[in-house]
């Protein structure tokens, strides 16, 4: 019969698929072979395979391999050295701490660096934001500070429900894996991951979505299961860069408000200057209930992790969320030294200038199949087809970029120089992409 006939079409092209992608995979794996990775190393190794160099040295925006090739990152250790590498105050802070034995590891034992990072911060972050907070240092790394974070509000709220956000990241371990809202990510988990919602922002009109929203926590509240918090990234990093609509997060928050749940921005790889001022909520005005800090807090690339709790949330009882390693002492200098970069506007303005160059050139690349996203200097071009993404990131390579890709299927290749980039090498950096984008 036809339709007979168009099912074993269907299943023909389907068995096709299944092989591609069978010998694609296994081309990833042969790739394990390559000279560049040690044979010990686990298959669960991601960057070293994508981007086969072998790296011995960086400065600033340039990283050096082995072979005397030096490469622009456009990467910037996927967010951690917005600052690029191994900035001078930070190499000073560094050399400085370790000639006179200041101490490097004290658990959360008070030290002078421990007590100046915080004034530090407070006066020249908070406090001209009229940002009240109090400092909670988690483990090292952002996954630590989002588990702390919901740990917290379910804790002050008594509830164990959280509302996430489709394509949302929030970092690998179960909790963090549990709001997260990319299927790939959550694949790993080996366990179910429960007591999470998940609402969306994108493919309907704001009214839409903050009407299903709504529906969404007068349904939980007849099932008795309100929320203790909703989690969100201002823009989703990897998720594909897209961004909140204002007028979606200033009435989430009131929403959250309303019925006593708390709003927690997982600030992580957009803030720290990402998207052009300190907090990526500013542009809104907003004053989450916790903020989630990390990658490039220490300014250094150490790892530093820190929770910004408002004074009436900070519920926690002594050592009831511990951790060998809170407040890396040698992190906390370094992440003190930069904050120089924030005491007048200047850094601001700069970030916000050479943004504005990459929107008018990403913006000139746009064309059928292919668009611009993102804000600040956290933006990108959508593919219509992640393998393009993907070659472009490999082409750009060779040439001497490193660029990443990010999105549910890898289609969206992730502009993400350090912010201190100067707008030459900035603009050699889009050219290279330019180019590669050409010749596909
Ligand atoms: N949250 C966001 C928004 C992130 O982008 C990431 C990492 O990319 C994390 C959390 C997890 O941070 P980490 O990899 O340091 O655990």
């Amino acid at each position: 019969s036809v339709g007979g006939k168009i099912f074993i079409i269907f299943y023909r092209y389907k068995i096709n698929k299944m092989k591609k992608l069978y010998i694609e995979n296994k081309v990833l794996v042969d790739k394990k072979n390559s000279s560049y990775v040690s044979k010990l190393d686990s298959n669960v190794m991601f960057y070293g395979e994508r981007f086969p160099e072998i790296f011995i040295s960086a400065v600033g925006h340039i990283m050096t391999a082995k072979n005397g090739k030096n490469y622009l990152d456009f990467l910037s250790g996927a967010g951690a050295l917005n600052y690029g590498h191994n900035h001078p105050r930070v190499v000073d802070a560094i050399l400085n701490h370790v000639s006179t034995y200041g101490i490097i590891h004290a658990l959360d034992f008070v030290t002078t660096y421990r007590n100046s990072f915080i004034e530090a911060f407070n006066r020249i972050i908070l406090e001209p934001r009229k940002l009240k907070y109090k400092f909670m240092f988690p483990g090292p790394t952002g996954t630590n500070a989002v588990e702390a974070a919901l740990k917290l509000a379910r804790k002050y709220t008594k509830r164990s429900r959280i509302i996430a956000f489709e394509k949302s990241f929030h970092g690998m371990t179960l909790g963090s894996l549990s709001v997260t809202g990319i299927g790939r990510k959550r694949e790993g988990a080996g366990c179910i991951l429960s007591e999470v919602s998940f609402c969306n922002f994108e493919g309907k009109s704001t009214t839409e979505a903050l009407a299903y929203i709504v529906k969404c926590f007068s349904d939980l509240k007849l099932q008795g299961d309100l929320p203790a918090a909703i989690i969100i990234e201002t823009i989703q990093g990897e998720g594909g860069l897209n961004v909140v609509p204002d007028r979606f997060l200033t009435e989430l928050r009131q929403i959250c408000e309303f019925y006593g749940t708390l709003f927690i921005v997982d600030d992580i790889q957009a803030g720290c200057g990402r998207t052009g001022s300190f907090f990526s909520f500013e542009r809104v005005n907003l004053y989450p209930d916790i903020v989630c800090l990390s990658k490039s807090l220490s300014g250094s690339g150490l790892p530093l992790s820190l929770l910004l709790i408002r004074p009436n949330v900070d519920v926690w009882n002594p050592a009831e969320h511990n951790g060998t390693f809170r407040s890396n002492n040698l992190a906390l200098i370094t992440g003190e030294a930069i904050l120089d970069h924030w005491r007048n506007g200047d850094f601001e303005k700069s970030i916000v200038k050479k943004s504005i160059i990459i929107n008018n050139f990403l913006t000139s690349l746009q064309r059928d199949g292919v668009v611009r996203k993102g804000i600040g200097m956290l933006q990108g071009l959508a593919f219509k087809d992640c393998r393009i993404a993907r070659r472009i990131s490999e082409i750009v390579f060779e040439k001497g970029l490193i660029v990443e890709t990010c999105g549910i299927n890898g289609e969206v290749l992730k502009i993400m120089p350090p912010l201190n980039i100067d707008e030459e090498s900035l603009i050699e950096g889009l050219n290279i992409i330019k180019n590669a984008i050409n010749k596909k």
